[in-house]
């Protein structure tokens, strides 16, 4: 479900007509819609039911202040791969006490940073790692709170650069060798308090069967580990799809129905239907970490068509947002269906590539798409651009960072102003 929708010809967000939004404060524009955000937080919390579970919110997904408030502020935890990161969220008045510190390459800063603000867990990627993190807490005479990353060897059928569960990817310890890890680490690691296992297999995850897979792989390892070590909980990671290709529709809640029956994706019913049996009796705190989930269809990136090229092979329109704004194409062929803010009035279709101004072969929003046709000076929303869009802008080509607004049902308020000039040369000299 989303907040994104026609009503009589324009495209709204919430109560919100997006046409006056881009009046007011130009393009490209990112708007978040709270109610979404809001709402796929709760289902997912009620899907857990009475299993002891928290959401721990992944911050790289969406990091904007006001967006980590909102979860805060309805009792979300949070899961953070940076000290950045661990900032932002004690900013936006979130508790370190809930916060989980994922990542493969920590730093002896970020280390310290995070014991000092008393976070719940290191999730660590390694035996180095968890070694260093033995040392750095001892010198400070503190112990470190700690889990690792098991790696369960799992497919998760998604793309290259966003499957993290497999042997060969970078992430988490071989499942084989954890046992003896915990054994080491309870002997040698007088510092380091191990208080969880994690797990992440991949993102975008569509189709239940991998979560499955992966959670029944490692259910006797975790089980195995509480009663050696007393762990308390287990964080089966983030992960969970959305739909991308037929974005607008799916806010409708008839959409899913209708499709077929094989076809249909995965739900956070489903997900929790399927998962909770499993999960609500090992007498451990669950853990979940969606970042996607939560914003990416609560978002879209508004941009301008600027001109129409017509080439002797293609038909391009050039529009004001391109691949330093939302990345997700260039970086990993992610799809974002593609709507004018002012209804189309014919049903008839021409195609299109929808391309950027960045000089890159790169910059392309789709390719060879049939679009109902819009032009120069009319405005078109970029669907499901509420996850790693903003969070991977970048200022490539020197263009300043765009606005973001956050719809609270009547209410549009500028979360981030758009940068300025001065705004870009900041710090040099
Ligand atoms: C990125 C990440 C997540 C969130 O992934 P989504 O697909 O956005 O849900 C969760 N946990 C870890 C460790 C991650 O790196």
């Amino acid at each position: 479900m989303h907040g994104f929708s026609y009503k009589n010809g324009s495209l709204f967000c919430e109560n919100i007509d997006l046409s006056t939004l881009v009046a007011e404060h130009g393009t490209p524009l990112y708007v978040y819609s709270a109610g979404t955000i809001l709402d796929h937080y709760t289902r997912l919390d009620a899907a857990l039911g009475s299993t002891d579970h928290e959401v721990a919110y992944a911050v790289k997904a969406n990091s904007n202040l006001s967006v980590l408030r909102l979860l805060a502020s309805h009792g979300a935890g949070f899961d953070i791969v940076s000290g950045g990161e661990l900032f932002r969220v004690i900013k936006a008045g979130g508790d370190p006490a809930h916060c989980t510190f994922a990542g493969v390459g920590k730093t002896r800063d970020e280390i310290v940073y995070a014991l000092q603000q008393g976070i719940y867990s290191f999730n660590v990627e390694s035996e180095e790692e968890l070694r260093y993190l033995n040392q750095v807490a001892g010198e400070l005479g503190m112990i470190a709170p700690a889990a690792v990353r098991v790696n369960p060897n799992v497919d998760a059928k998604t793309h290259k650069y966003i499957s993290t569960g497999k042997s060969e990817n970078k992430f988490g310890v071989d499942f084989g060798a954890i046992s003896d890890l915990y054994e080491r680490a309870a002997k040698e690691l007088k510092n380091i308090k191990l208080r969880g296992l994690q797990m992440h297999i991949g993102s975008q995850l569509t189709s239940i069967a991998p979560f499955i897979e992966a959670v029944e792989k490692v259910i006797p390892l975790v089980t195995e580990l509480k009663a050696r070590h007393g762990i308390e909980f287990w964080s089966i990671g983030g992960g969970i799809g959305i739909i991308y290709q037929e974005s607008l529709k799916s806010g409708n809640a008839d959409w899913w129905a209708s499709q077929p029956e094989n076809e249909r994706p995965l739900t956070i019913e489903q997900y929790g239907k399927e998962l909770v049996p499993r999960l609500k009796d090992l007498g451990l705190k669950i853990l979940l970490e969606p970042g996607r989930y939560i914003v990416g269809n609560a978002g879209v990136l508004l941009t301008k068509c600027l001109y129409e090229k017509k080439g002797s092979a293609k038909t391009f329109k050039i529009v004001d947002a391109g691949m330093n704004d939302l990345i997700r194409p260039a970086l990993y062929e992610g799809h974002h269906e593609i709507v004018p803010l002012v209804e189309p009035s014919s049903t008839e279709r021409i195609k299109v590539d929808v391309v950027g101004p960045i000089c890159e072969s790169g910059d392309f929003f789709c390719q060879d798409r049939l679009l109902p046709d819009f032009n120069p000076g009319d405005y078109i929303a970029l669907m499901s651009a509420g996850a790693y869009g903003f969070a991977m802008a970048s200022n490539y080509n020197s263009r300043p960072l765009p606005a973001e607004i956050l719809v609270e049902g009547g209410n549009a308020t500028v979360i981030r102003k758009r940068q300025t000039l001065e705004d870009l040369i900041e710090g040099e000299h």
